[in-house]
Formats: C-alpha cells, sequence, structure tokens
C-alpha cells in the first residue's frame, strides 16, 4: 500500500507554531519599508485572530489588511514576505507522534509527501520538524492543485486507487481530487483543516491523532490479506 501525507498541520504544527512567527516577521518587514501601521502587538493579534478561522493566511492578510487601511500594493509585499524564504532558524514542531507513526508505517509500506509551497521551504520544514526526507519514497513538492501529483503517484506505484491512502487536513484540497481518483482519504483534524469547509463525500476516515493510522493501515491490511486468502479458496 502507499499512504500519501500532506506536510503542513497533517506531519508539522504550521498554523500553531510557525504562522504567528510569519506575521510577526511580515510586520516587521512592512515596519522597515516605512508603511504605518497601528501598534504592532494589536495589528499582530488582528490578524491571528482573523488567521484562526480562515482556511488560508492569503485570506488573513486580504481581510486584515482592509481593516489595517493596507493599499492593495502593501498587500501583496507582504503576501510575498510571508510566503517567501524562511529565514534559517524558524520555530517548527511535528504532530505529536509523527516521526513514531512514519517510522512504524514505512517498514511495510511505501511512504509519500505532496506538499504546496516553494520547495526549499517545505524541505527546510521537513529538517527543521525532525523528520527525514529519506523516510518517503517521493516527495512531490508543488503550487495549487494536488491532483496531477497524486496521478503522477498512481501511476508510479502501479497500484490501483483503493490502495493508495492520502492523510491530510483540508478536505476540500488535500481530500477531494485524492477522492475523487478513487483513493481512500483520511483527514487529520488539526491546524487549517478544523477551519476549512467540509466537503460532502470526500473524506473516508477522520482521525485526531496521527497514530491511530498505525490501527488503521494494520486493518486494512489484515482486510486484504482475508480478501486474497478467500479468493484463493473460491478459486480452488
Ligand atoms: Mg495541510
Amino acid at each position: 500500500m502507499w499512504i500519501v501525507f500532506d506536510l503542513d498541520d497533517t506531519l508539522v504544527e504550521t498554523t500553531r507554531v510557525l504562522t504567528p512567527f510569519q506575521y510577526r516577521r511580515t510586520l516587521a518587514h512592512l515596519a522597515a519599508l516605512g508603511v504605518a501601521l497601528a501598534e504592532r502587538e494589536e495589528t499582530l493579534s488582528l490578524l491571528l485572530r482573523i488567521d484562526a478561522r480562515s482556511e488560508k493566511a492569503s485570506m488573513a492578510w486580504t481581510e486584515g489588511g482592509e481593516l489595517l487601511g493596507l493599499s492593495k500594493q502593501e498587500v501583496d509585499i507582504a503576501l510575498n514576505f510571508f510566503y517567501g524564504s524562511l529565514p534559517p532558524q524558524f520555530p517548527l514542531e511535528p504532530l505529536p507522534g509523527a516521526k513514531e507513526t512514519l517510522e512504524t508505517l514505512r517498514q511495510r509500506h511505501q511512504l509519500a509527501l505532496v506538499t504546496v509551497g516553494e520547495p526549499a521551504n517545505q524541505l527546510a520544514k521537513l529538517e527543521r520538524a525532525g523528520l527525514e526526507p529519506k523516510l518517503f519514497s517521493k516527495i512531490l513538492v508543488g503550487s495549487g492543485d494536488k491532483r496531477p501529483h497524486y496521478q503522477a503517484l498512481l501511476a508510479h506505484s502501479g497500484l490501483p486507487p483503493e490502495q493508495v491512502m492520502v492523510c491530510g487536513d483540508r478536505p476540500l484540497i488535500d481530500l477531494l481530487p485524492a477522492k475523487e481518483l478513487g483513493c481512500l482519504t483520511v483527514q487529520m483534524r488539526n491546524g487549517r483543516g478544523l477551519v476549512s469547509p467540509d466537503w460532502a463525500g470526500a473524506v473516508d476516515l477522520t482521525i485526531g491523532r496521527l497514530k491511530d493510522l498505525i490501527d488503521i493501515v494494520e486493518r486494512m491490511d489484515d482486510e486484504h490479506r482475508t480478501a486474497a486468502h478467500s479468493g484463493r479458496n473460491t478459486q480452488s
């Protein structure tokens, strides 16, 4: 079986740990450019409040920028900086149990990572969270739609889609394209996934802890073995 993971908020605590740091850095960048802003901590807490109910940080910058009286050009500067290169030292943690779960699952399955963002940033996040790239047989970093990456992985694996599991936090972005391709989808309830709109039929299973995936995969393995066994018996 192939198990495909999303990175941000699925394996690493992006929204809880890295995002506040990035808002703070971006506000300092705007101030250094001479953009007039209200008191820094007040501005930061306004942006974080909007972010907490936003599916993407870009939405918080658009909405918050308007409230703060930023011009369209200033919001664009903020977004470029916010999503731009991460500095050498940035805070990030893995989700609880991430490393152990990946290490256990990779003993009997192929793992892949499909993530959206700047490739250098996404690889730096893995390293910063102490997750070695070699845990994954394939790492695909892209922008926007994940569907072509899932299609590429399906072709590469040579497996039928029902033997490919995709685990991510956002139903619409991570899981719907996988579900439409016939993969099994698991929503990790964390981060932006908690405020993302539900998408009927996109989610097969929901987990609250990554480690729960170990039992789920084990159960599926047993079912496959039983099905293969009874298939053989019927033929004989
Ligand atoms: Mg995510």
